[in-house]
């Protein structure tokens, strides 16, 4: 006999920030002492409230509880496990119990104190937000935490909902935590995470909790053999204690373990099928009829409307078997309600979905397959959707043409590298070591004011040019006063380096509440690239050959890349991300040409998020970097030999990726590495990185002045490592954040350290 199961619906986690960023301005005021601890809950007992209702306004069979946090989902589950570092006063005989953590010690674990810098923190997978690690070593006792997660249950449970409980899984936990101990092994703490869960699962139980979801999304990643072999042990200790459980991946294809999943002693397994959507013929083949298959259909990680009728054609023939129906992940990623906003025209918005609307979209789904009559909704979406296919605001053929013109040729500088350094030395003459910065000076209040007052409108573009260009003049005389040799124009007009350039471009849509949560309290906007982009007119041209007006020195370019411009923006889902980005650079190449023809001779097209890009299985590492070293390329080869192009590139591991980075062919690329005391310059060096180097030989990130000797000491490491002729000095990144009196001391003190150097050379 076959039982017909009822599909269900629910999601994974729903975004705590609030659609006003109430989390964020509440959590900022109570640092500041504005605000205290019971006005602080209020704001988080509000926000809770409210998500949950809306998951059960939309008809979600569930709400999900375990999903908010005052800073970050990993540090809540340290403190709910009793996992926190030592080194604030914790785990250690007769020091501080987790289950007595405050707010405020919460948030110095988060933030650091003064005697602690933070918890490290690092980008959870491939996404834009960061988490906290959790930091272990052989004493972390994992006897328990703070009640808060059950507070949450109970109180959902209070308002009537009916719970699916949600925690990071036990082996994801322990598999991004971070061992304090070197050379110790974290696998060992296993049985005692094991243990910790296994007694959250029995107050589950006590507490009537029906679903515990558990996120172990690195099963997406290559994982060691000795962490796929923990998964059967861990979840057969479970299974006969607490609430059923269902496993959710995301982020990845999780089908290479298709039968550890099936035969797991779990109730059921969650799947990204909007990341992998061809994993589901894995699954749905074979799949034992009591076990719960939940289907990510909805993007998590995206905003747009889905196609509800191409994803019920997907699924239908799973009609009646045990499915459950969500996002593909958790909604963290994406903004909280379209509704909010009033400036985006209808035809555009009609497009959009962000979480909320993502609550509707899964609700339909669940009917339909439910055989409940939802003709009206479906036809609503396909009307939509169908607008959205054919808009030619999206589909601009002379971008199409442009890109099917595009020959192996666009993506070559015209002469090889040692060429062009030639024609380049002998057209800039500059002296051995080289000076420059990154492009941003200060950003002052004056500079902020202006650009929101010109925004508003109450500040007349002629007064707002005006003062731009004394920010400029003011920045050009302090690098001459300082002596650098490749100036700057210190980007004073631009607001963020992919919003700048989104405004300018078309194809670029921008929202007003649309944000999301990178960590803590702080949110991005990411601008919505939604059609074919190109570029109207010159985009930066006029500031820089003002710039260039005022020095004898080269002046360079400041362009942000098309890689970066991609990963910092909600980009299309109706066609490769490869073509999108190829676009994008055609247009950055049109801005490169241009300011080549206006005079300027060096330009800069920043490439930070350059390795964020990489997908989270290393097999498909090729294809991608392939493609982004090809449209870096396309970006920067309209321009002459003696034309120099360079990159820059924040803090990252470039050792394991240094052929793409070589396949870029910058002729100079600038990198943040002065944090590493150099280490990460000691690849560029064995692989012999055939152009010019600019490690960072400073950290712009801090306040301090560095003395002379710790930088000349970082140049003459580079030089240990890279052929001195290739050496370029500079800081690590863009001085935005810093104030004048600072950059200026430091920047003098780098003058000086070079100078001492060249001395030695
Ligand atoms: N040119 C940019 C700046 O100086 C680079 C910023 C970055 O690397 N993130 O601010
Ligand atoms: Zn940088």
């Amino acid at each position: 006999m076959t039982t017909t199961h009822t599909t269900k619906a629910h999601i994974l986690g729903f975004p705590r920030i609030g659609a006003e960023r109430e989390l964020k301005f509440a959590v900022e005021q109570f640092w500041k002492g504005e605000i205290d601890e019971s006005a602080l809950a209020q704001t988080g007992n509000a926000l809770r409230r409210q998500h949950w209702q809306w998951q059960k306004d939309a008809g979600l069979d569930f709400v999900a509880v375990g999903d908010f946090a005052w800073y970050d989902q990993m540090l809540n589950a340290s403190a709910l496990l009793g996992a926190l570092p030592a080194r604030f006063g914790f785990n250690e005989v007769g020091g501080l119990s987790p289950k007595d953590l405050s707010l405020k010690q919460y948030f110095e674990l988060a933030r650091g104190n003064a005697e602690q810098p933070a918890l490290e923190m690092t980008k959870w997978f491939d996404t834009n937000y960061h988490y906290l690690v959790p930091e272990l070593d052989e004493n972390t006792a994992f006897a328990g935490g703070v009640d808060w997660f059950f507070y949450e249950i109970e109180e959902a449970r209070s308002l009537g909902h009916a719970v699916k409980a949600v925690l990071p899984g036990p082996i994801t936990f322990l598999y991004l935590a971070k061992a304090k101990t070197a050379g110790f092994d974290k696998l060992s703490l296993l049985p005692k995470v094991v243990a910790a869960y296994a007694r959250i699962l029995e107050r589950l139980a006590k507490l009537g909790v029906e679903w515990l979801q558990l996120d172990e999304p690195i099963l997406g990643l290559d994982l060691e053999p000795e962490w796929l072999a923990a998964f059967e042990p861990v979840y057969r200790s479970f299974a006969y204690t607490g609430p059923k459980v269902l496993v959710a991946t995301y982020f990845e294809s999780v089908a290479a373990h298709v039968a550890l999943l099936r035969d797991l002693p779990v109730a059921g397994v969650h799947l990204d099928l909007v990341r992998a959507p061809q994993q589901l013929v894995a699954f749905a083949s074979n799949w034992p009829a009591n076990k719960v298959l939940s289907l990510g259909v909805v993007d998590g990680r995206n905003i747009w409307v889905s196609d509800l009728s191409a994803i019920l054609a997907r699924v239908e023939a799973l009609q009646g078997r045990n499915i459950w129906l969500s996002a593909s992940c958790s909604l963290l990623h994406v903004p909280v309600d379209l509704a909010q906003e009033t400036k985006l025209d209808e035809e555009l918005k009609g497009w959009l979905a962000f979480a909320k609307q993502k609550l509707q979209e899964i609700s339909v789904l669940k009917r339909a397959l439910s055989g409940a009559d939802v003709s009206a909704e479906l036809s609503a979406n396909a009307e939509k959707v169908a607008s959205r296919g054919a808009s030619p605001r999206i589909h601009n053929p002379a971008v199409s043409a442009r890109i099917q013109g595009l020959s192996e040729a666009d993506a070559r500088r015209h002469a090889v590298f040692a060429t062009r350094q030639a024609e380049q030395k002998l057209r800039f003459n500059l002296p051995p070591l080289p000076t420059t910065t990154i492009g941003s000076f200060p950003q002052t209040k004056e500079i902020r004011a202006a650009r929101a007052a010109f925004k508003k409108g109450t500040l007349a573009q002629n007064d707002y040019v005006e003062q731009m260009q004394a920010e400029i003049r003011l920045a050009v005389e302090k690098q001459e006063a300082l002596g650098i040799d490749v100036l700057v124009h210190g980007e004073a007009e631009r607001n963020d380096m992919v919003e700048y350039f989104g405004e300018q471009l078309s194809g670029f849509a921008f929202t007003q509440f649309g944000w999301v949560q990178s960590y803590g309290s702080r949110c991005v906007k990411p601008p919505v690239l939604f059609g074919d982009v190109s570029r109207p007119t010159p985009m930066t041209v006029e500031w820089t050959q003002y710039a260039q007006s005022l020095t004898q020195k080269p002046m360079k370019g400041m362009l942000t890349g098309p890689v970066t411009i991609l990963q910092w923006s909600f980009v299309r889902d109706d066609q490769p991300r490869s073509v999108t980005t190829k676009q994008i650079a055609l247009a950055i190449r049109d801005e490169v040409v241009d300011l080549e023809t206006a005079g300027i001779g060096i330009i800069q097209i920043d490439e930070p998020a350059f390795r964020e890009g990489l997908p989270l299985k290393k097999s498909d590492w090729a294809v991608y970097l392939h493609w982004a070293a090809e449209a870096f390329r396309i970006s920067a080869s309209g321009v002459a030999n003696q034309t120099q192009i360079h990159t820059h590139m924040c803090y990252s591991e470039f050792n394991d990726i240094l052929p793409a980075i070589a396949a870029m062919d910058a002729d100079v690329i600038t990198i943040e590495t002065s944090r590493s005391d150099m280490e990460l310059l000691t690849g560029f060096g064995t692989f012999k990185y055939p152009n010019e180097v600019g490690p960072g030989v400073y950290d712009i990130h801090s306040p301090r002045i560095p003395p002379v000797e710790d930088m000349l000491r970082l140049i003459a490491k580079a030089a240990e490592v890279v052929p001195v002729e290739l050496l370029w000095v500079n800081p690590d990144c863009g001085l935005k954040t810093r104030n004048w009196p600072e950059t200026e001391a430091a920047l003098a003190n780098m003058l000086e350290a070079t100078r001492q150097a060249r001395q030695h050379l």
